[in-house]
């Protein structure tokens, strides 16, 4: 197998792990455009001073000795195997970068024999890319489940992000769709580990959402925990889809909105810093409902609407249609003791009236009834 080959096939296999908010599902499906985000192996990230950098996302290797029932790099399932040797991944990587296909490394891999031989090889890639070929740019690495101390250490010397896979929200759900990986030891200590060694961009996870039958709540009690006691930067969500000849092949695909709504609770919880109790109360049998959060949120906290030019920080940041900016903007002008009376000031600041106007007052005025909107 050549090494062109090697490229189409681990950067195919590496899809499935998210790391970039704006990863696109977009497919080309003529020959006469360019600019398939989907298939090339290349996604967007955000570095920690919130500029945007594509990244060489693929796997080291897809040979995996784990049987994760949903993946298609599982022993057993995998129909193609490839892996890349250390020398021909730094100097495939390189050419990308030094052409500006590229501006960084996203390297993740299946668990060959065992996770210590498998990230051994990353390392040394990874090395010859920063050695060797003298390379300062960004690199998120993917850690192994079960990998030692020691290696993680030393991957954590050249790594600006790390990250570990949960998968599932927590051991008993972990344990239905795979046999081999401890959730606590593998998973949980590494995060712990990777907490301590204070990685530059910090850790993210991913959860594969619908794979075992988990409800959302189990899901955002578990990312709320790693938020608080992990420290970590960012959750992904992915929406299971059967792969052909695994185990789970005949399971229903989750629908793309449940991925969705999570992201938005996920913002919430980040950025609002919403209590996920608040969250609970808009549920039903562990479940969300199947509209936008925040307007469930917003119909079951307000019993009226809100007076624009009183309202604290908690009641503007519940407001579908007012974010942090423009929450933090209507409070500049209530401190300057300027009163907001038109729509049109509303939208200047960059609030969407479409989804705020049926939860607010403004001139004394409600503008729109809770039950007329949808
Ligand atoms: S560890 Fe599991 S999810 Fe990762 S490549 Fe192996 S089988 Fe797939």
């Amino acid at each position: 197998m050549n090494t062109l080959q090697k490229v189409e096939i681990l950067g195919q296999s590496a899809k499935w792990d998210s790391c970039a908010s704006s990863a696109s599902p977009r497919k080309i499906k003529t020959d006469d455009r360019i600019g398939n985000a989907a298939g090339c192996g290349i996604c967007h990230s955000f570095t920690e001073d919130g500029q945007c950098i594509s990244l060489w996302k693929i796997l080291y290797s897809n040979v995996c000795s784990f049987d994760c029932k949903y993946c298609a790099n599982a022993s057993g399932c995998n129909k193609n195997p490839a892996r890349f040797e250390p020398e021909e991944f730094a100097k495939v990587f390189i050419s990308l970068y030094v052409r500006n296909y590229v501006e960084g490394l996203f390297i993740s891999s299946a668990v060959e024999k065992d996770p210590d031989k498998t990230t051994e090889f990353m390392i040394e890639a990874v090395n010859l890319i920063r050695k060797k070929y003298k390379f300062q740019g960004y690199i998120h690495f993917k850690v192994l489940p079960g990998t030692s101390y020691d290696l993680i250490k030393h991957a954590s010397e050249f790594s600006d992000r790390m990250s570990i896979n949960l998968e599932a929200p927590n051991s008993s759900r972990l344990s239905e769709i795979s046999s081999v990986k401890d959730y606590k030891i593998d998973i949980l200590r590494r995060q712990a580990w990777l907490k301590r060694m204070k990685i530059p961009s910090g850790q993210t996870t991913q959860l594969v959402v619908g794979s075992s039958d988990e409800s959302d709540l189990e899901i955002l009690k578990m990312i709320d925990w790693e938020y608080k006691n992990i420290k970590l930067k960012r959750g992904y969500y992915s929406a299971f889809t059967p792969v052909p000849k695994t185990p789970l092949q005949f399971k229903d695909r989750t629908p793309l909105k449940r991925e969705n709504r999570l992201y938005n609770i996920d913002f919430m919880l980040r950025k609002y810093h919403i209590s996920l109790n608040e969250f609970k109360d808009i549920m039903q049998n562990e479940m969300l409902p199947k509209i936008d959060p925040k307007v469930a949120l917003a119909r079951n906290h307000f019993d009226s609407g809100i007076d624009i030019n009183e309202s604290s920080w908690d009641e503007l940041i519940r407001v579908p249609g007012i974010g942090p900016r423009s929450a933090s903007r209507i409070l500049e002008l209530q401190k300057n003791h300027i009163e907001i009376e038109k729509k049109q000031q509303l939208k200047s600041i960059g609030v969407v009236l479409k989804r705020a106007l049926p939860f607010i007052i403004l001139n004394g005025k409600r503008q729109k009834m809770l039950h007329e909107f949808n």
